[in-house]
């Protein structure tokens, strides 16, 4: 496969993430946590910095922006609904279009909820999704300025793609989802093969991503939503899908 990538911890609890293509040695960050540990991730590769893709607006995924384009005149690639909200924008992207690293080529896939304006961008031809702040590990992100109904509508989304699909997101927090799904679904699993394999990575100093969205499929509570079990395990057997998650991001919400 001509794609490489290279994921790190930063700030307190975020994921950065560089992807390059190795046939033009193009390289995009995706989201600027910040600028110091995204600058140390393209040393320690050798990289040099072409693209940024952002997710969404927020400040622990837009802070590195302004000293990284200053320092690398690369790129930056935004969400054209927060496009305003976020420093030096050079292209804004919707629900379609494509976005290329050097060869490689991304799908935007609009995933309102946790922002109005939040994108994820999926490598098709490398099967690599970056989910940001909408998708995590057995998790989702918290919904701020959406609605339920957006975020369920937008995790959909993410869901039927295939499900080899690998899946980076923006924060560690894989090992307190999965305490809290397991107060709604203790008897799954893969969830519980998934606390297992998590309380080892976590051990052994290692990140708990990429995932896939097979695994999360059958872990993740949050997909899981219109699954007839979880709806009872909640006290809403029978009601909408959009109604179930509504009550399990609340539930996560007060967790
Ligand atoms: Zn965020
Ligand atoms: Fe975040």
């Amino acid at each position: 496969m001509p794609v490489e990538t290279h994921l790190f911890r930063c700030r307190s609890d975020n994921f950065g993430v560089l992807i390059r293509d190795t046939a033009t040695g193009a390289v995009a960050a995706i989201d600027a946590p910040e600028t110091s540990t995204v600058e140390a991730a393209l040393h320690a590769k050798g990289w040099k910095l072409t693209d940024i893709l952002v997710t969404h607006h927020h400040a622990d995924h837009t802070d590195g922006i302004a000293d990284l384009k200053k320092k690398y005149q690369c790129r930056v690639v935004a969400p054209r609904a927060e496009a305003a909200k976020i420093a030096l924008v050079d292209e804004t992207v919707r629900e379609g279009d494509k976005v290329r690293v050097g060869n490689l080529e991304a799908n935007v896939i609009e995933t309102p909820g946790h922002t109005s304006g939040h994108i994820t961008f999926w490598f098709h031809g490398d099967k690599i999704a970056f989910a940001g702040d909408t998708l995590f590990s057995i998790g989702c992100g918290r919904v701020i300025e959406g609605t339920m109904e957006m975020m369920w509508d937008s995790l959909k989304k993410l869901r039927d793609l295939p499900g080899d699909t690998k899946v980076y997101c923006g924060h560690e927090y894989t090992l307190a989802n999965i305490k809290f799904a397991q107060t709604i679904e203790p008897d799954n699993k893969a969830l519980i093969a998934r606390a297992a394999q998590a309380a080892k990575q976590v051990a052994a100093g290692e990140p708990t991503i990429p995932t896939t969205l097979d695994e999360e499929k059958a872990a993740n509570v949050f997909l899981r939503a219109d699954v007839a079990s979880v709806a009872a395990a909640v006290g809403l057997a029978g009601r909408s899908p959009a109604e179930v998650f509504a009550e399990i991001r609340t539930r996560k919400n007060k967790f």
